[in-house]
């Protein structure tokens, strides 16, 4: 096993061992067969682990409307990390110009307008617009699988700028919502121990943008409204952050009116797997071959 904590060595292994395949774009890897199959069997684990929650199972496409982006403030908080799908809408005369553009390497983006349409920048964001009026008195829960987008290229093998969340999305009361994340935390961890990965976990806060965001995140972190479970997979010190709690408070509900019984705003909170960093931590701690992992390991993961 490897017991160096550089990136580089680390994304060559990943490499030589046909587990990713390198593209021309940074954080755009393709995954080859068994890394899809490690990220495939953990998903199939938590849905083993949540079975008894009884959430709400949808999926949805990698774009969402703009409108989401919008109502929750995303380009005031995270506008570096946005992605927007721009098409043509011109007539025969500006194709050509456009493909002339292209052509000869030109700016042909400029040509484009903006679409209905952005990158999802969470697995959650779809759901809360389909939560919109009273909930139940006992609250809801959801699960999703996606694909989602952050515009943060970078050498990392772990930081991807197109990567997939498993979340689970809680909406409630307070009283509901905020036992749930806890029991979430503790849960994750267990989960990540069971997987003898070296877990531990810290209080967090989101990259907010610019100035206003270090004030942000400051009260996000006073507040105790994001943890994170972290693994050493690239650096020994910094450890790489494989899922995050969030407590929204009433952020999403106020922007999409979801109600609890008594007419209150409801409260959300969400619990996400970064699914290829789960599967990079696998491979980091015991690894690149899936054969030599530990047993217990591997029938967790049904890879026998
Ligand atoms: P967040 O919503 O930022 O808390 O992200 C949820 C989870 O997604 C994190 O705990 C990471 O495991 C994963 N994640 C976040 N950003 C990236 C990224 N750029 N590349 C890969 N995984 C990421
Ligand atoms: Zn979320």
């Amino acid at each position: 096993m490897d017991d160096s904590y550089e990136y580089k060595p680390f994304y060559d292994g990943l490499v030589e061992h046909g587990l990713i395949v390198p593209t021309s774009v940074l954080g755009t890897f393709g995954r080859g067969a068994v890394f899809e199959q490690v990220v495939l069997r953990f998903n199939d684990l938590v849905n083993r682990l949540a079975a008894d929650d009884g959430a709400e199972v949808y999926f949805f496409p990698p774009v969402i409307d703009r409108k989401i982006m919008e109502k929750v403030h995303y380009l005031e908080t995270f506008p570096h990390l946005c992605g927007s799908v721009h098409s043509f809408y011109g007539d025969n005369k500006e194709a050509h110009n456009l493909a002339e553009c292209a052509n000869e390497g030109g700016q042909w983006g400029d040509m484009l307008k903006q679409t209905q349409v952005v990158l999802s920048p969470a697995a959650c964001y779809p759901v809360y617009p389909t939560l919109a009026g009273t909930v139940p008195a006992e609250g809801r829960l959801v699960t999703v699988l996606n694909w989602v987008f952050r515009h943060e290229p970078s050498e990392e093998p772990t930081r991807l700028q197109s990567f997939r969340m498993r979340e689970f999305i809680r909406v409630g009361t307070p009283e509901q919502v905020v036992p749930w994340r806890d029991m979430w935390l503790q849960r994750g961890l267990d989960l990540l121990h069971s997987l003898k990965l070296p877990a531990s976990s810290d209080v967090a806060s989101d990259p907010f943008f610019g100035r206003g965001g270090k004030m942000r995140a400051l009260s996000q972190k006073d507040q105790k409204l994001k943890f994170e479970v972290l693994v050493p997979v690239i650096s020994e010190v910094d450890h790489t952050a494989v899922c995050s709690f969030n407590y929204h408070q009433d952020h999403f509900a106020s922007a999409f009116g979801i109600y609890t019984q008594d007419g209150e705003i409801a409260h959300t909170a969400c619990m996400g797997f970064g699914m290829e960093r789960i599967a990079m931590a696998l491979f980091k701690t015991h690894g690149f071959d899936i054969k030599q992992w530990p047993e217990t390991v591997r029938e967790l993961l049904c890879l026998n």
